[in-house]
């Protein structure tokens, strides 16, 4: 291997000595190749002391030293020639690598320039912070003639399209590293080893490129070194999507299973781009988030009718490598979650709320032979969300007087950050179980106000973990560890609501 034996290399950039020589024992926990961003330290003091206070790590690991300028989007503001010396004074590291950008290469024949890295080998790098250019594979072969041992690509990504431009650059190369940043290049990151790039980043703490995952979710959560041709590639597609905790819980029910696939985070804003690189990228099914539940009908070859009827799909499995075939799963979630407590046949339940997942819910409970009552801050999309289920629209007003088997909040009234809030006032609660579709936070204002009047309290958690684990099923074909991927999500949940100090 070019870059020794793991070629998930993470990122040390700290201000002080202290500071690199902390992140550098944690990223050996994970992984031996480290790349030492001298260029973060703040001083030539705090330089030295990081070389001659930190001796050679016992794991003996592979070390990429890089002293970015800021022309070239690193911290190091002094010249070319100050650049150079700092790589002469890490010549105790022992480094194996150099990083040196194409500005600084581009200004020396490649002989001259060895004489400053001493024994270690020459990267060189292009970096492109705005976007991914046209001529990318020009820009490849002008780093491939400055005499480098290997050449790495940088760019920022804004499409999918763009994603798969830079991973083309490794395939069939083992010398070349792509490094697709930004957003929208985060699915691309975690599937660039596998795409044949030399080496994929990751940061041990802060980021120090857009994107840039940490080491701890490259390696725990996507495995992303472990990936290879046959691995089965899922995922979300929405806009926002960085939030999303399935990445966690389908993973955590591949791993459980020991299943060859991986569920990445798609941020997707433009359909079309998704759509076309799912056959590039060997993509097998996917889910469906906001804003694209309804709009990805137009593109499904087949769909459910329940999901036509209900007018939106939250899951989509891809065959023979194009074909796409539409789900509603939030369906199945609703009534997973519901049915526990709740006899639905000959019940009265109320939705408030008339959106999207209000629609999804208010068909599940038709289905389950519920009647089904709407209630909603606009009159008019309550009344056509009741009339298309056959069901009641019922005025805020009279809420306080009317009795429930079961009151389910669709809207997004006290969600995380703004937990504080409930939709509902405690004495419109006549009812004997509250659902919330809410899972973030776990537990809301609504349900704790539930729980006071001792009404039984659903999560929000519930429905998520019942859709998730119905999809994982339907990809799979294998029965999902619900248990364990239920435990993921309230761990994470629990993370979130911790604050840091406390942990
Ligand atoms: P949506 O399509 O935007 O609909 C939101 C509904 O809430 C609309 O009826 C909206 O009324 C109403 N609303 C918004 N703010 C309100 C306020 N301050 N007071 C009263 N009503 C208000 O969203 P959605 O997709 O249905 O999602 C609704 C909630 O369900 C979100 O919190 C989402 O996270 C959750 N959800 C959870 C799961 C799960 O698996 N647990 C799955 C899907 C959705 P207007 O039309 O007047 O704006």
């Amino acid at each position: 291997m070019l870059f020794g034996r793991e070629r998930i290399c993470a990122v040390v950039a700290g201000s002080t000595a202290a500071e690199m020589a902390r992140q550098l024992d944690r990223a050996l926990r994970w992984t031996r190749t480290i790349e030492l961003r001298l260029d973060w330290l703040k001083s030539p003091r705090e330089h030295l002391k990081f070389i001659f206070r930190s001796p050679r790590r016992r794991l003996r690991p592979t070390l990429i030293c890089t002293c970015r300028r800021r022309p070239a989007g690193g911290r190091f503001s002094g010249n070319v020639r100050h650049q150079l010396s700092r790589f002469v004074f890490s010549w105790p590291l022992h480094p194996q690598w150099c990083d040196v950008e194409i500005e600084t290469a581009g200004q020396f024949p490649a002989g001259e320039l060895r004489k400053f890295l001493g024994p270690a080998r020459l990267l060189v790098s292009y970096h492109n912070f705005r976007r991914t250019p046209r001529n990318l594979a020009a820009i490849a072969r002008r780093l491939a003639r400055s005499g480098g041992d290997a050449i790495k690509i940088a760019t920022h990504c804004r499409s999918l399209a763009d994603c798969l431009r830079v991973l083309a650059l490794a395939r069939g190369h083992r010398r070349v590293v792509a490094v697709p940043m930004g957003e929208y290049g985060l699915p691309a990151r975690v599937l660039a080893l596998r795409e044949g790039s030399a080496l994929a980043y990751a940061a041990v703490e802060e980021a120090t490129a857009p994107g840039q995952l940490s080491l701890e979710a490259m390696k725990r959560v996507y495995h992303a070194d472990t990936l290879d041709r046959r691995t089965r590639v899922y995922g979300v597609i929405g806009h926002p999507v960085g939030h999303s905790l399935s990445p966690l819980m389908h993973n955590v029910g591949f791993q459980m299973r020991r299943i060859n696939a991986v569920y990445l985070p798609f941020l997707v804003r433009d359909l079309h781009d998704f759509i076309a690189a799912i056959e590039p990228l060997g993509i097998a099914g996917f889910s469906v988030t906001l804003p694209h539940k309804q709009r990805i009908l137009r593109y499904l070859d087949d769909c459910d009718p329940l999901a036509v009827q209900i007018g939106a799909v939250n899951t989509v499995v891809v065959r023979g490598g194009s074909r796409l075939y539409g789900y509603n799963t939030d369906y199945v979630g609703v009534l997973r979650a519901l049915e526990r407590r709740v006899r639905l046949r000959g019940s009265r339940v109320l939705i408030y709320g008339a959106g999207g997942a209000a629609r999804t819910v208010a068909f599940a409970l038709a289905q389950g032979g519920a009647t089904v009552s709407v209630s909603a801050r606009r009159p008019g999309p309550a009344r056509s969300l009741a009339r298309a289920v056959g069901g009641e629209a019922v005025p805020r007003a009279c809420l306080r007087r009317e009795f429930f088997d079961a009151i389910v909040n669709a809207t997004p009234v006290g969600m995380y950050p703004r937990a504080g809030k409930a939709p509902l006032r405690p004495a419109e609660l006549n009812c004997r179980v509250v659902m919330d579709l809410i899972y973030r936070p776990a537990k809301t204002r609504l349900l704790r106000l539930a729980e006071r009047r001792g009404l039984e309290a659903i999560s929000g958690v519930d429905m998520f973990v019942a859709q998730g684990t119905a999809q994982w099923e339907i990809w799979t074909g294998v029965r999902a560890p619900v248990a364990a991927m239920r435990r993921a999500v309230l761990a994470a949940l629990r993370r979130e609501s911790t604050p840091a100090g406390q942990r």
